[in-house]
């Protein structure tokens, strides 16, 4: 492995996003070597993706990678399967780990710590786009950690994202994902508060999107989110209620430890984890708009 010569990538979560992004890799010429909880998935994606790609049968299956993508769905399962799972302990020294999941950045900044002390470098570089974004390869990126360990990891990253960020130390590229969703959250349910009212007063939702999205009270979610997932009933964005919930609340303990103060942020949380407590794993976070459609569904 030289300094920039990444060629086998571990890639651990193929989920909704690690799905589209490893595919990429792949495509690209990457030799992936992957891991998911869900056997049937890993079976699928070997099937489905052309490439170099070996499913990691053992632990020892990590020596061979030159970086280690890992996509999961919080801080605590990525420690568990780097830490406790003792997927780092068989990584070669230097071996760049990328968590791309959105994570809680004070444990990030601990977990980048452990690492490097093990010999690892670390970079934490959450994303947002979307499925779309993550299929298309134009996701944002917020790397946090080292500017040499971004470089290393540039031509990995411009395969997945189109804009890529170094924001700050380790755990800044996870509170800035964060901090991104808590602006996303809030917008998301004040536009379809602002939609039920509309329809309540008469005005068809299908013409109130039209004219927000020619108006100041335009967002990705008017343009993205409302037609194509709330109005048409089919709540498929990619991105679970509960993840949604998870950023909003990692946004607030960030700004719990800041002492600052975010009433609207506040309201934010409740409704999300309100929603969280009455969905499952697989309802969308779009479906706020059935849960909000005044018929008290969230009590
Ligand atoms: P997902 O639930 O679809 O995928 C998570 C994957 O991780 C699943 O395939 C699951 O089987 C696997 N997994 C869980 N525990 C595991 C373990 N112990 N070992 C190996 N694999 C394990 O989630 P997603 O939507 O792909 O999101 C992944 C991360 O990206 C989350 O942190 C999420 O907040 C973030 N994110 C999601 C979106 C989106 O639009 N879906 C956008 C940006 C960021």
């Amino acid at each position: 492995m030289t300094v920039n010569n990444i060629k086998t990538v571990g890639f651990i979560g193929l989920g909704q996003m690690g799905w589209p992004m490893a595919s990429r890799l792949a495509a690209a010429g990457f030799a992936l070597v992957i891991q998911d909880a869900d056997p049937v998935r890993m079976n699928d994606f070997c099937k489905q993706v052309n490439g170099l790609i070996k499913v990691a049968e053992s632990d020892s299956a990590w020596a061979e990678v030159d970086a280690l993508i890992t996509m999961l769905p919080n801080s605590k399962i990525v420690e568990k399967v780097l830490l406790d799972s003792g997927v780092a302990r068989q990584l070669r020294p230097g071996t760049l780990l990328i968590d791309m999941s959105s994570s809680e950045p004070i444990c990030t900044r601990s977990l980048a710590t452990t690492l490097r002390e093990s010999g690892l470098a670390f970079i934490d570089a959450p994303v947002s786009g979307g499925v779309k974004g993550a299929v298309a390869g134009t996701l944002a990126v917020m790397v946090g950690g080292e500017i040499e360990d971004l470089e290393r990891a540039r031509d990995l990253l411009d395969c997945i994202g189109k804009n890529i960020f170094h924001v700050g130390q380790a755990g800044a590229g996870h509170a800035a994902k964060a901090l991104n969703n808590y602006v996303s959250a809030a917008t998301l349910l004040i536009t379809v508060e602002a939609l039920h009212a509309a329809e309540e007063f008469g005005i068809d939702p299908l013409m109130m999107t039209d004219v927000l999205n020619a108006s100041s009270g335009r967002s990705n979610t008017t343009e993205n989110k409302v037609k194509q997932f709330m109005l048409s009933g089919t709540y498929g964005s990619g991105f679970s209620l509960k993840l949604m919930a998870k950023d909003v609340r990692i946004a607030m303990n960030l700004i719990e430890a800041q002492r600052q103060l975010a009433p609207l942020g506040r309201s934010s949380l409740t409704v999300w984890e309100q929603g969280a407590s009455v969905a499952d794993a697989g309802t969308d976070h779009t479906e706020m708009y059935a849960l909000l459609s005044g018929k008290d569904k969230i009590k």
